[in-house]
């Protein structure tokens, strides 16, 4: 059964969340504040955590950052804050992803699933594919409808932080840091420059991506 660590103060919305994740299966502990997360989280060791980012006694940064040294289980933030700055900082400190408030739980429950299905990282040598292209990363190789595609070694690498991470969203900076170096990373223009060539390359429409998404003023996620 996957046990979920709910992370939250406000009781309505733990009870919702609660009753909605034992009817499909799920097993959920609660707590209501960081430090009760932590702790809950090293006995239990939960597989995967919903976590409010507006805590009464720490915020949820930092239990983020408290959880992320030793625990690999995803991270789903919940927040009311529609800020971009709060979001990436929530991604950078480690989420897997963000839910803003107020949200459809059929959203959290699918943003949930996700989550603990791609908690397998994408190992040496595995080959993903999408309708569209087949990323091979041993091979270092893009196929799309039989034949290579051409990468330049900068498009290749933005296109395989996103593959190995697939499904999460990466932050700017975060792909900024890994393929340019750590002072480039408040060029975001670098980023949207290499998406649309990558998007004409590999995306069937590249108006309209399945893919290659941008979650705007926040990041990136490839979607296979
Ligand atoms: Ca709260």
């Amino acid at each position: 059964m996957t046990l979920v660590l709910v992370v939250e103060d406000e009781p309505q919305m733990v009870r919702t969340l609660r009753i909605n994740l034992k009817v499909r299966g799920y097993e959920v502990l609660a707590a209501p504040d960081g430090r009760a997360a932590l702790d809950l989280a090293a006995r239990r060791r939960p597989d995967v955590v919903i976590l409010d980012l507006g805590l009464p006694d720490m915020d949820g940064t930092e239990v983020i950052r408290g959880l992320r040294g030793w625990l690999s289980a995803p991270i789903i933030v919940l927040s009311a804050r529609h800020a971009s700055a709060d979001k990436v900082a929530a991604l950078d400190a480690g989420a897997d992803d963000y839910v803003t408030k107020p949200f459809g739980m059929d959203e959290l429950l699918a943003r949930l699933r996700a989550a603990i299905r791609r908690a397998a990282p994408v190992e040496e040598g595995v080959v993903v594919s999408t309708d569209a292209f087949t990323v091979d990363l041993a091979a270092k190789r893009v196929v799309r409808e039989g034949a290579d595609v051409r990468l330049t070694p900068t498009e290749w690498h933005v296109l395989e932080l996103l593959v190995r991470h697939s499904g999460r969203l990466i932050s700017q900076r975060q792909l900024l840091r890994e393929v340019w170096g750590p002072s480039y990373e408040t060029e975001t223009n670098y980023l949207r420059v290499y998406l649309a060539q990558l998007r004409r390359k590999l995306e069937p429409d590249p108006s309209r991506p399945r893919h290659l998404i941008i979650e705007p003023g926040m990041g990136y996620r490839f979607e296979p």
